[in-house]
């Protein structure tokens, strides 16, 4: 049987999570996408109307088949969490079943197990501010979007996690290195995300022999990306400092993500493995 995926994070065929689960597809395995809820609509929609065909190509000639896309919000673990204004917000009253628990759920009546856990979402609603002035509200919701987000999904899913499988998160270099501009307590969240790879990869090896790593990857002008308003200037930087001067492919990320998850990888576990063309060994520009 060829392995099942769960990639939460994919709302478009620009980001990293697509790229993931076209490289997963590739290599044989069932792609289940989650979709943060605000976005579901549209990222359905378009999926039906042919707009990604293109990019869902793969290398037969065949194109990627998303199996399921699930409504999810990361930030509500039940339905009890989730406030009353966000339960009557009409972009989310469309949609059931998307807190991480009710998620994992549906997945486990629909499918059984998954081999695969993907995260590839992150938010930090004061992302454009100095860290030295964001708020706490702002702080912890970029803590509790990026990096507990991930925790709350592998607590979950573990239970359905085939023995043997992989988890992976997406972490940029911010985290180690002062990257100004990327603000609002996103350089804590993925430091927090960095270190909870490691005590996880530990809880989750021993617990069921399941590997869980994140990947620091270089610049990419996503969606989310764009939103942060710096990421031009990062992807000139990378390719005129990096020392490999070249455009860094979503795909190159996606390939590392088929091959972290692959038994090619089974003695990496607790990593973070960067795919930047270099950029994190350097310590001047030049
Ligand atoms: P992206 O816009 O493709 O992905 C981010 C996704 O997160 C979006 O689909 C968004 O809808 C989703 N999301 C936000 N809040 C959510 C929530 N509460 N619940 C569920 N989903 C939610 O952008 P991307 O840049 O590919 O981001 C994917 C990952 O890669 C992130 O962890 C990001 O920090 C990381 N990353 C990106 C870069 C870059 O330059 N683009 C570099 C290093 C790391």
């Amino acid at each position: 049987r060829g392995k099942r995926a769960f990639i939460a994070g994919v709302a478009d065929d620009n980001g990293y999570g697509w790229a993931i689960a076209k490289s997963l597809a590739e290599a044989g395995a069932e792609i289940l996408v989650g979709t943060w809820v605000p976005a579901l609509n549209i990222f359905e929609s378009s999926l039906r109307r042919g707009k990604f065909d293109e990019s869902r190509k793969l290398q037969d000639g065949s194109l990627m088949e998303i199996t399921k896309v699930y409504p999810l919000d990361a930030v509500y673990d039940t339905p009890e969490d989730v406030p009353e204004d966000v339960k009557a917000n009409k972009r989310y009253a469309g949609a059931s079943n998307w807190t991480v628990q009710e998620v994992v759920e549906s997945v486990k009546k629909d499918f059984g197990t998954i081999d695969i856990l993907v995260h590839s979402l992150a938010n930090g609603p004061e992302v454009s501010k100095l860290l030295s002035e964001t708020s706490r509200k702002g702080y912890l919701a970029a803590l509790s979007a990026s990096s507990y987000s991930y925790i709350s999904l592998l607590k979950h899913f573990l239970p359905i996690i085939n023995p043997g499988g992989a988890s992976l998160s997406l972490t940029y270099i911010a985290s180690e290195r002062i990257i100004p501009g990327y603000g609002g307590g996103m350089s804590s969240a993925k430091a927090a995300l960095e270190s909870d790879t490691r005590v996880l990869a530990f809880e989750a090896g021993r617990k069921k022999r399941i590997r869980v790593n994140t990947i620091s990857a270089g610049p990419l002008g996503s969606r989310a990306a764009k939103a942060i308003g710096f990421i031009d200037m990062m992807i000139d930087y990378s390719f005129t400092n990096a020392p490999l001067q070249k455009e860094l492919h979503a795909e190159e990320v996606g390939n590392t993500a088929a091959f972290l998850a692959s038994p090619l990888a089974s003695a990496i576990t607790g990593a973070v493995i960067y795919v930047d063309n270099g950029l994190n060994a350097m310590g001047v520009g030049v």
